[in-house]
């Protein structure tokens, strides 16, 4: 979300996305209405020493959409572009995500505004720990668990935790997700949300009886869940015939060798641009887009694939990775050229699944190993895209729709089973 305009339109898409699904649901007003808005708001508006002496006044949000399922869960986010319409259309989306894949969780999301790349390490650890102790009223390991997101990592997640510990005078690693493996975190969660989507691809591509195998594959954006998910794309041999980042791409017909430029990645993301002209050329993102490729996997930003130039779309398939990289008038183009989209709630919740195995194996101080993690990521992957394309068949929806209506048709349930207090 670049402007706080189009922040606001996300809460306002997320609620129109609702109401589409509690029509074909048949939900009733107040059932609907009680899913459009969020449960609880926080805002918080703290002070931090600055490393010149001043003092800074910085807001922050942490937004609990739904928690009939169960704790809410979602990222925080540092971004200068923070808005509470923002924030409360990425909590709506963690509940609908949660449920997609069947975890005991309902949806939250936290941000706080500023860009933490003008701050220094101190700055940026005092402010996340003051972040930490005004939003400590409504977190916790039974109540709601952060996790990362944009402009936070796990290093962010070791301040929250320990903040919080320091709070009640024992450690609480369960509080958020996304740590350092030394201290709670979970082996395979940097991969997860990448390997979800290899799993995600590889259902589609049963589903569409296409082999994965010698498919020719887009991947737009290098950073942690693009680069992992072209890494994996690879070894399960389809070929990669570009990728890119904010700064351009690079195409090979014949594929990339994915690991030299994984391991000559820079910061944020970004390619070695060194093979130029050994048989790679330089693109736009633009075109990467418009590839004719078997599959394309937006793994950057929202909004990439618009109605501008969905009609030049050429892949067949397209499994966001990214949240909402294909926009809602982008989508009906491509529905009506049958291209067959993979969304973003289901695509990308390994990240979320393996955030939950975190959780599961803090609660039990009991650490699983990687091929563990990775089998019980796939089982679950695997068993929520058969539900979604079960429902899409009989009711003869998209991928989209139904996979919403897997994740209302849950989380309505649960509202109705818990009844209506008092
Ligand atoms: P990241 O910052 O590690 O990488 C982002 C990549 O996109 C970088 O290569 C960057 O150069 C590139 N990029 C930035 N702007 C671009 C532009 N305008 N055009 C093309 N490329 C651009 O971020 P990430 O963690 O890989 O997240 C990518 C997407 O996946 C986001 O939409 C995020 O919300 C979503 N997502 C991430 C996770 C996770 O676990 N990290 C989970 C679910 C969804």
């Amino acid at each position: 979300m670049t402007t706080a305009a189009a922040a606001e339109s996300a809460f306002a898409t997320a609620q129109t996305q609702l109401r589409t699904v509690a029509q074909i649901l048949g939900l009733d007003a107040g059932m609907t209405s009680a899913l459009a808005q969020t449960k609880r708001e926080l805002t918080v508006h703290f002070p931090v020493r600055m490393d010149d002496g001043s003092t800074r006044i910085f807001t922050g949000y942490r937004v609990q959409h739904n928690d009939a399922r169960g704790p809410v869960k979602g990222g925080l986010r540092y971004s200068a572009q923070v808005t509470p319409d923002e924030v409360r259309a990425l909590a709506m989306w963690m509940t609908w995500k949660c449920a997609v894949v069947n975890l005991p969780y309902g949806g939250a999301k936290g941000g706080v505004v500023v860009d933490p790349r003008t701050l220094s390490r101190g700055e940026l650890e005092r402010l996340t720990r003051r972040y930490t102790t005004e939003i400590a009223c409504i977190i916790g390991p039974e109540r709601d668990i952060p996790a990362p997101d944009l402009g936070t990592d796990a290093r962010v997640m070791a301040w929250m935790m320990d903040t919080f510990s320091m709070h009640h005078g024992f450690s609480i690693p369960g509080v958020v997700t996304g740590k350092p493996v030394d201290i709670g975190g979970s082996q395979g969660r940097v991969e997860a949300t990448g390997r979800g989507v290899l799993y995600a691809t590889q259902e589609a591509c049963r589903a569409r009886a296409r082999a994965l195998e010698g498919a020719t594959v887009a991947v737009q954006g290098f950073g942690n869940v693009g680069g992992v998910a072209a890494r994996l794309l690879a070894q399960a041999g389809a070929t990669v015939v570009a990728v890119s980042d904010s700064r351009g791409g690079l195409h090979c017909d014949a594929g990339l060798d994915v690991e030299p430029l994984l391991a000559t990645r820079q910061a944020g993301g970004l390619l070695d641009r060194g093979k130029v002209g050994a048989g790679y050329r330089e693109i736009d993102n633009a075109e990467l887009l418009e590839l004719d490729v078997d599959i394309l996997v937006p793994a950057a930003l929202e909004g990439q694939i618009t109605e501008r130039n969905a009609p030049r779309v050429r892949a067949r398939m397209v499994v966001e990775a990214a949240n909402g990289p294909v926009t809602a008038a982008a989508d009906a183009i491509l529905a009506a050229r049958d291209v067959y989209v993979v969304p973003d709630i289901l695509a990308n919740a390994g990240g979320v699944v393996v955030s939950y195995f975190e959780w599961v194996q803090d609660m039990q101080s009991f650490f699983w190993d990687e091929p563990e993690v990775n089998r019980r990521l796939q089982q679950i992957m695997v068993r929520a895209f058969a539900e979604v394309s079960a429902v899409a068949a009989t009711r003869r929806l998209r991928l989209r729709e139904a996979a919403y209506v897997v994740a209302l048709n849950r989380v309505v349930e649960a509202i109705r089973l818990r009844g209506l207090y008092p």
